[in-house]
């Protein structure tokens, strides 16, 4: 029996047991082609020999020292490096150790913000309906996932919920994308006016939203107008990268495709590739500024933040995702995906749309293509092409969310940007395998 407490699975999982490439072998010797990289995060594959060394050597010199008494070469170089890059004026670096600790110090550091500035009576979060920002409790809040909230809706901030956007299923007949996108990002305007902007910290968004609705990106202008409603009210705005992020979507920044820069924005997941659990708040030096003329120091802090060994790791990821062109291949191994995936299932009765950017690619699973009904979730096909998936040897993220109130079907694709042309097919096949499996 194990002692390990079940996530999902009430199945014994197999043991994974090593890391090739692209591929996971467990114990029996079964090869799995990781097409989600698990989920978002194995950038780089399982067995990247840079970044592997590069954690070595840290742990040789020093494993971890605690941030209460010193930095490390690593953090500040993973730091500088990050800024390098980072969008508009993001300036400074808060390290955590994954994606929800990142989401939780980004709110608390907006929340500060404004006490440092006198204004304390911002107390208010908007977010959208159908996201997840994490699993603490003010991730959770900030998450409109309603069947992830169910049970702790007593425990959680108050926070208000606008639109998501995603034109596949609500944009209107007539209406054009921009139009579409100004449409529901002028709700966050009527919200912050029905709350008193006074009252308001910030809105906190993903820009390409991963697990609860599977990679869908935002139509053009719509984040546009959203910095414009943040900056008109004085409001931050907070972007979550934690899935989106890190070259994902084919460029280091997801918002960078959208002309735009927030005031803090958060990273996790391909920061660390997997070979160590990190994670990242950026804010700007006008945030940060607030923090060392007000009372000193950000009233926070984890045990981790800042490891060396950690930072290490993230230091190669990035210099190889940078420096060693791998944003630049998941753009271009990306534009290969989608072809494969229009050439393969862009005609199949039961997949509604293909959408995503770069190595971010979703598959919407409907019951009947020219209503867009979801599929019966007693159905639970989302399940089903995991399992059939699984049982090919490919690890895919099919997801159900929420449509209308119904529960919908998507298939999340985020396989390490390192995939060979060969691999795509193989990936792509394998897909086909389970999907005509389940869905005919
Ligand atoms: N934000 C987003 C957008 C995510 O996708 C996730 C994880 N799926 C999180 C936050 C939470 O990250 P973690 O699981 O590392 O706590």
């Amino acid at each position: 029996m194990s002692h390990v407490f079940p996530r999902h699975t009430k199945s014994n999982p197999p043991l994974a047991v090593k890391g090739d490439g692209i591929y996971i072998l467990d114990s029996n010797g079964k090869r799995y082609l990781d097409g989600s990289g698990g989920a978002a995060v194995s950038c780089l594959g399982h067995s990247d020999a840079d970044v592997i060394a590069a954690i070595k050597e840290q742990i040789d010199n020093i494993a971890f020292a605690h941030t209460g008494f010193f930095t490390s070469e690593p953090a500040e170089r993973l730091a500088d490096r990050l800024i390098a890059h980072a969008p508009g004026s993001l300036d400074r670096v808060y390290f955590t150790s994954g994606g929800s600790e990142a989401v939780e110090s980004a709110l608390k550091m907006a929340r500060q913000y404004f006490v440092e500035k006198g204004e304390s009576s911002r107390s208010h979060f908007i977010a959208r309906r159908q996201s997840y920002h994490g699993n603490t409790l003010g991730a959770l809040a900030a998450g409109g996932n309603e069947w992830r909230r169910a049970q702790f809706n007593p425990l959680l901030i108050d926070v208000s919920h606008i639109a998501p956007v995603h034109e596949y299923r609500w944009r209107e007949e007539g209406e054009t994308s921009e139009e579409y996108g100004l449409r529901v990002a002028n709700e966050l305007e009527t919200e912050i006016q029905r709350l008193g902007a006074e009252n308001v910290i910030g809105f906190i968004a993903e820009p390409v939203v991963g697990a609860t609705m599977g990679a869908v990106p935002p139509v053009p202008g719509y984040f546009k107008r959203i910095r414009e409603i943040c900056d008109q009210y004085g409001i931050l705005l907070i972007l979550d990268e934690v899935m989106c992020g890190m070259g994902r979507t084919g460029t280091l920044f997801a918002c960078e495709q959208d002309g735009i820069a927030p005031d803090i924005v958060t990273i996790a997941k391909g920061l660390g590739a997997g070979y160590q659990p990190i994670g990242a708040a950026l804010c700007t030096s006008e945030i940060y500024e607030a923090f060392v003329n007000g009372s000193g120091f950000f009233q926070h802090g984890h045990t981790y933040i800042g490891h060396p060994t950690a930072t290490a790791a993230g230091d190669a990821v990035v210099k190889k995702l940078t420096e060693g062109g791998m944003v630049t291949r998941a753009a271009e191994q990306g534009e290969k995906l989608d072809a494969a995936l229009r050439e393969a299932f862009g005609q199949h009765p039961h997949i509604g749309d293909i959408r995503g950017r770069g190595m971010f690619r979703g598959l919407e699973i409907v019951a009947d293509r020219a209503t867009k009904a979801p599929m019966d979730p007693a159905k639970a096909v989302n399940k089903k092409i995991k399992a059939a998936a699984f049982e090919a040897g490919l690890v895919c993220y099919p997801m159900g969310g929420t449509i209308d109130g119904q529960r919908g079907d998507h298939i999340l694709l985020a396989p390490p940007f390192i995939i060979s042309d060969d691999q795509i097919g193989e990936l792509v096949d394998k897909l086909g395998t389970a999907i005509r499996g389940v869905l005919g």
